[in-house]
């Protein structure tokens, strides 16, 4: 299998040898537990003295108790050699589950994080001197369930702004130039609408209670609707219905547990683009910062450990043992794993293995680009245009930031699936140039070239392998509740393990907290720690609420 050898990242490797190790190391202790237990015992002498202390006693207290204080702020921020728990990845899902295991108590835990700074798919970077989002960009609100991302950002006072679609029939351009008239556009764009609502029922027919009827993907649903899109026009409307939001096409995608999608009806239909200095990153950074010391908006917490790139785990009854990349290893009691499901892991169970190479790592792709001048029009429902082609996805959506920052003449076209990985494998200029002759058919043959490209490559990068999951036709159920099954002392978390909010930072965050919680039932009750006693798509079916840890 080359492809494993050439994707695995993590070994995860069951052994027992390594027991003796950690049994050593525990016995060694913990330098910081014995030093307390130390000022503790001086306290309890400092105590026995006298009944009415004595000058130096008091003094002798106080110093006590100040270094006992110091001490506990230090076990407190400073990682254990042999935390509880080890967490691999500091992304949204990965902070989550170290916040709430921290807010539990247990707090001697390590995080170890491959990339320089937390965040791994939300990702905020300067481009020609403004703040913009490589991967999450969009937050959900305005629905009958508050969402934590939107509320966070709210109190941030981070700029967010209402994405308005409704504009789409005026902008939809043909593939040698030249506006598609609005008319025609809205008669398309009705029956995108209705094949939609056909697509919404017949899910629901086929998870109604009582009846377990097959999946199918949403392209049989559309060709059971008479509507299959086939014209460049009809192509981009369904892409922009679809693909813009799974990141692969009809085809491949599964019908009952895509639609409908849960985060728009708990949370709102409305979407508000995160467009603000600080970057979406600040939504992480201000969780962290609830648990972790920090100074500003810097994490200084010796129990986050960024730069550190984990390649095995070896696993036994009684602990895991942690290598890096670059030769340090950890000990813990257990580990959680929150890595992308893109990141190939190198498992001897096979029907782990299975459930994580059969679930679908979609690409998602925002190409940035910056001019000297605007020459798209700007204004009131200008925001959105589409790019209509006979190659389905070619270089189709494309949105201006003339709203969030005027005068930057930064313009973004987001491609996915296969266009979006081709595209990735080429040099810049050669992208530039690609999608130059796009802008040109669009606008003219007058128009400057740009100052800069900023192309965010994804797929390729080994600690994603790609933007966010997709749930593929023939993924049944029972796959995805092994896809976040512990095994041994090892769990798992990462937005594909939770199904409800498949693929978006809020799958992520509730997927951190759901795991932690696992984690922390079986720290209490062993009887708890193998496998879930609870599963997403049960919750995704019975309509569950989130909110509630013992739903
Ligand atoms: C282009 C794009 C657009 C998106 N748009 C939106 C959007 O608009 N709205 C929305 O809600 N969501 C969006 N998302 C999805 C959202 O960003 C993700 O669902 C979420 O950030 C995933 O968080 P996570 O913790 O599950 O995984 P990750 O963020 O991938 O965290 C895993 C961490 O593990 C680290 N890691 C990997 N391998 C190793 C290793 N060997 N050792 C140590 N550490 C390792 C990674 O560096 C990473 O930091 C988008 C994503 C992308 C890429």
């Amino acid at each position: 299998m080359p492809r494993l050898k050439i994707y695995a990242l993590l070994e995860l490797v069951p052994t027992y040898k390594c027991v003796c190790l950690i049994k050593r190391l525990s016995e060694e202790g913990n330098k910081a537990e014995e030093m307390l237990r130390n000022a503790s015992e001086q306290r309890c002498e400092a105590r026995g003295l006298s009944a009415v202390p004595s000058k130096r006693s008091v003094v002798k207290l106080l110093s006590s108790v100040l270094a006992l204080a110091f001490l506990f702020l230090l076990a407190m921020t400073s990682a254990s050699p042999s935390p509880t728990v080890i967490i691999i990845g500091a992304g949204m899902s990965g902070i989550l589950a170290a916040k709430t295991l921290h807010d539990s108590g247990i707090q001697d835990i390590l995080i170890l994080e491959a990339n320089s700074k937390i965040g791994g798919r939300i990702h905020s970077v300067q481009f020609r001197g403004h703040t913009v989002e490589l991967g999450a960009n969009w937050v959900i609100g305005g629905g009958p369930r508050s969402n934590h991302l939107y509320e966070i950002a709210g109190k941030l006072n981070l700029k967010t702004y209402l994405s308005d679609y409704g504009n789409i029939s005026a902008n939809i351009y043909k593939q040698e130039g030249g506006l598609y008239p609005k008319q025609v556009v809205s008669a398309a764009l009705e029956v995108a609408e209705t094949r939609d609502q056909f697509c919404t029922s017949f899910s629901d027919r086929l998870s109604a209670s009582g009846h377990n009827h097959d999946d199918v993907s949403i392209l049989v649903s559309q060709r059971l609707f008479k509507e299959v899109p086939t014209t460049p026009l009809d192509m981009v409307i369904d892409y922009f219905y679809n693909d813009y939001e799974d990141a692969e096409p009809p085809r491949v995608t599964s019908l009952k547990n895509t639609i409908p999608r849960y985060e728009f009806l708990d949370f709102g239909d409305q979407t508000y683009f995160l467009s603000d200095s600080r970057g979406f990153e600040s939504i992480l950074i201000y969780i962290a910062k609830q648990f972790l010391s920090h100074k500003h908006e810097v994490i200084r917490d010796q129990r986050l450990k960024l730069n550190k790139v984990v390649r095995e785990i070896n696993y036994s009854k009684n602990g895991v043992q942690v290598k890096t990349e670059d030769g340090s290893m950890y000990q813990a009691k257990y580990v959680i794993v929150s890595v992308s499901v893109g990141v190939l892991l190198n498992l001897k169970q096979q029907w782990k293995t299975q459930a994580i190479y059969e679930f679908d790592m979609a690409v998602y792709t925002k190409i940035f680009l910056q001019f000297p001048s605007k020459f798209w029009p700007s204004g009131p429902e200008t925001e959105f245009f589409l790019y209509a082609h006979e190659k389905r996805g070619y270089y189709p959506i494309w949105q201006h930031l003339e709203t969030e920052l005027p005068g930057s003449n930064i313009l973004f076209v987001t491609v996915t699936d296969e266009e979006a990985k081709r595209i990735e494998q080429q040099p810049d200029i050669k992208i530039q140039e690609e999608i130059m002759d796009v802008l040109k058919k669009m606008f003219g043959n007058d128009i400057p070239e740009p100052e800069e490209i900023l192309v965010p490559r994804w797929w390729s990068n080994r600690f994603f392998k790609g933007s966010f999951s997709n749930w593929p036709i023939g993924y049944s159920q029972r796959r995805h509740m092994q896809l976040k099954e512990p095994v041994g002392r090892i769990y798992f978390c990462g937005e594909h393990t939770y199904s409800r909010y498949l693929g978006y930072a809020d799958a992520a965050y509730f997927a951190g907290i759901e795991t932690a919680n696992h984690l922390i039932k079986c720290l209490k009750h062993e009887k708890y720690c193998n496998g879930h006693d609870r599963h997403s798509t049960k919750d995704r079916l019975n309509n569950e609420d989130p909110y509630d840890p013992d739903a």
